[in-house]
């Protein structure tokens, strides 16, 4: 995609890095031209209007400016602060896992408005104090499927029969669902129950307000997230650049990733 030389466009704030002395680098996410890194210059300075708009998961409105080797941020407006979910560690790390779960699924310049709002979608979610677990499950489904990753959760990936309402089991390998059989012997497959299951189809397949009106036990709510997280892992593992993130989501430690 080439870009104007000089546009106008709402995005979210994924993260950002310093350059030399002032500066930042900020990547963003925007629904027309997809993720891009744009130069911020003279933020880091207190005098500094711009800094204020440009924290990480603010949804703001940028001018950009085309550079040399990125986008320069010309001017800037924040339309949504989501200054709850900073005052929260819990709503914060999460909001964090999302930005950056983002960033490394989408490739660059490219287009989704589908992606954008779930990200968007989710951060208003996670601000309004809803069950931050459902929430975070919804949009991993969802995110996997927007990205060609959707699980096999009908069927066995090994014989093909319909899964039978048994003990079944999740191979991040494979893609989905194996039945007792085809799992048999060997050590990737993690047994999955048959609730597990259920509340994993209807995260692929219902809307978040089908997921918001179950109320899914602790227990049941881990086991999802260890077969959802452990697909994810295996997902971004084929892209080396990931790995350091994959050590972080191993360690589920995400507070690491904030820059004050
Ligand atoms: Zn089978």
């Amino acid at each position: 995609m080439t870009l104007p030389r000089l546009f106008k466009t709402e995005a979210i704030v994924l993260r950002q890095r310093k350059l030399g002395e002032a500066d930042r680098i900020l990547t963003l996410y925007t629904p027309t031209y997809g993720k891009l890194d744009a130069k911020a210059k003279g933020v880091r300075k207190t005098t500094s209007r711009m800094s204020g708009h440009l924290q990480p998961l603010t949804r703001c409105m940028v001018q950009l400016a085309r550079g040399r080797s990125m986008e320069v941020i010309a001017g800037c407006q924040a339309l949504e602060s989501f200054a709850v979910i900073r005052e929260d560690l819990q709503r914060l790390s999460r909001a964090l896992y999302a930005a950056e779960l983002v960033d490394r699924f989408v490739p660059e310049h490219v287009e989704s408005h589908a992606t954008y709002h779930l990200l968007l979608d989710t951060l208003r979610r996670l601000a309004q104090a809803l069950d931050a677990d459902s929430v975070l499950r919804y949009f991993e489904m969802r995110l996997l499927e927007h990205s060609g990753f959707r699980p096999e959760l009908a069927r066995c990936l090994g014989c093909e029969r319909q899964l039978q309402p048994v003990t079944n089991y999740f191979s991040p390998g494979a893609g989905g669902t194996l039945c007792p059989e085809c799992a048999g012997g060997t050590a990737g497959p993690r047994p999955l129950s048959v609730n597990a299951l259920k509340v994993m189809r209807l995260l692929q397949r219902g809307s978040y307000n089908d997921m918001a009106r179950l109320q899914v036990p602790p227990e049941l709510g881990q086991e999802i997230e260890r077969h959802l997280r452990s697909y994810i892992v295996h997902v971004l593992e084929r892209d080396v650049n990931a790995a350091a993130f994959i050590e972080r989501l191993r360690r589920d430690a995400l507070f690491e990733t904030i820059e004050v």
